[in-house]
């Protein structure tokens, strides 16, 4: 071929070619652009709105109260809501028109969720976004008509019953620990082979190993996960558990020991939470998408899937997780979720969330901080008491901090985390076993009642 028919052949074929390619990968390149500004704008109004929620229950003193959360909760959607419409400021979108956009909102807490998502409003009969009711994380175990029991799980070892057991009716609830770590001998009580001294805390242990005790002699030998049924369903099963008759997960022991990660009970309760989430998330997501066009879009909303850490992250902390999907990209849609955690909250402790003062100390810290001074006296404290609140009684005008204790945040320990962990002696493992015990009793609880009949 002759140099010129090539160069014709060229700009013939070759040429048009790679100026659709180019103008493409120029369209493909603004369409991951926008998908990580909107990511990232998704993310930091979910931070917002986890911030607003923290803030909020700091400040109420009945915020494990249902409609006191509620509210505390309505205020945070707000928040993400406004910080969505601000931070897409520069797109025009309103606070009703980025609605459509958000499929589902959900907040995992102690005892159960809230999704707030597009539903036909019962008292106004509109269909519009709505925190749906309290989901508990909640299961049933049917073995036979004797024995028909639901279990309300938490995100630790507390655990609510009520139903048929061996042909009565029973309700009750508590603390799961390995009856064998605590021994009573009048008025001491030991944990772990360690004198509890504070009487609350003690308390705490005398209930937790009586109603353990109870557990294990009337439902350790009889539950399975492969018992498990949904509730309200008529006796339907979780295909996940079906093969699963071997594992006692109620049968608390040192092998069985709630306070280990890796304990039956704590494997199968994980597992619930994440089922009853997970059922409930993806029927919201697809009802809404069978219904969106009430909301002006025809988009084919779905449940994404999470990662393992994502859903790690759910199962054990108070955490918000928001879905933001249908906003036109470029010639695509967006589709993104953004998952935060709120580790201090009022609904709960672990062992991490407790911070320690001790006497001739005017600093706060963590159990194995080299910085503690007089360790015969340490005393812990949910962390969140050491944030400053606002002082309620004074009105707007007169706005001022008041703090719950005096001290000040460790600098190593708390502020910078930058320390050497020491090794727990005998006196900081009194405190910690102290202050858990003390912590747990003084709680509000869902079923605290119940044990009183
Ligand atoms: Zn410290």
């Amino acid at each position: 071929m002759k140099i010129q028919n090539m160069a014709v052949v060229f700009i013939i074929i070759i040429l048009p070619i790679s100026i659709l390619l180019s103008v493409y990968v120029k369209g493909e390149v603004e369409v991951i652009k926008r998908q990580n500004k909107y990511d990232q704008i998704l993310s930091e109004s979910t931070y917002d709105a986890v911030k607003a929620f923290k803030l909020n229950t700091v400040n109420n003193s009945r915020s494990t109260q249902a409609d006191s959360i509620r509210r505390d909760i309505k205020a945070s959607i707000n928040s993400f809501i406004n910080s969505l419409v601000t931070n897409l400021g520069v797109s025009g979108y309103g606070t009703e028109s980025i609605k459509p956009y958000i499929p589902a909102i959900v907040y995992t807490l102690y005892d159960g969720f809230y999704i707030y998502s597009p539903t036909i409003n019962l008292e106004t009969g509109v269909y519009e976004h709505i925190i749906k009711p309290y989901i508990y994380y909640s299961i049933r175990y049917r073995i036979d008509n004797y024995n028909d029991v639901v279990i309300n799980y938490t995100l630790d070892n507390y655990i609510v019953v009520y139903g048929i057991v061996n042909g009565n009716y029973v309700s009750r609830a508590g603390y799961l620990e390995n009856v064998t770590d605590i021994s009573i001998n009048g008025s001491q009580v030991t944990y772990k082979g360690t004198v509890i001294t504070d009487e609350t805390a003690k308390q705490y242990y005398i209930e937790a190993r009586e109603f353990t005790q109870w557990i294990n002699d009337n439902l350790a030998e009889k539950i399975t996960p492969s018992n498990a049924r949904k509730i309200g369903e008529n006796d339907e099963t979780y295909p996940e558990f079906e093969g699963n008759v071997t594992d006692r997960i109620l049968n608390i022991t040192g092998s069985n020991d709630p306070q280990r990660e890796d304990s039956a009970f704590n494997v199968h309760r994980r597992e619930v939470i994440r089922l009853i989430l997970q059922d409930n998330l993806n029927s919201a997501i697809t009802s809404y998408s069978a219904n969106s066009e009430a909301l002006g879009t025809t988009y084919n909303f779905k449940m994404p899937i999470l990662e393992e850490e994502e859903w790690n992250r759910l199962i054990e902390n108070v955490t918000m997780i928001t879905f933001m999907q249908g906003l036109p990209i470029g010639n695509k849609y967006y589709n993104g979720y953004s998952v935060v955690s709120c580790p201090k909250n009022k609904e709960y402790i672990s062992v991490d969330s407790i911070y320690y003062i001790n006497e001739g100390d005017s600093y706060y810290h963590r159990i194995d901080c080299p910085e503690i001074v007089n360790e015969n006296t340490l005393v812990g404290y949910k962390n969140i008491e050491f944030e400053r609140k606002i002082n309620s009684n004074l009105g707007e005008e007169n706005k001022e901090y008041i703090y719950e204790h005096e001290e000040n945040a460790c600098y190593y320990c708390i502020i910078n985390s930058n320390y050497e962990s020491q090794p727990l002696t005998s006196a900081r493992i009194q405190a910690q076993y102290n202050a858990m015990g003390r912590i747990r009793k003084e709680l509000y609880k869902r079923g605290d009642d119940l044990n009183k009949d």
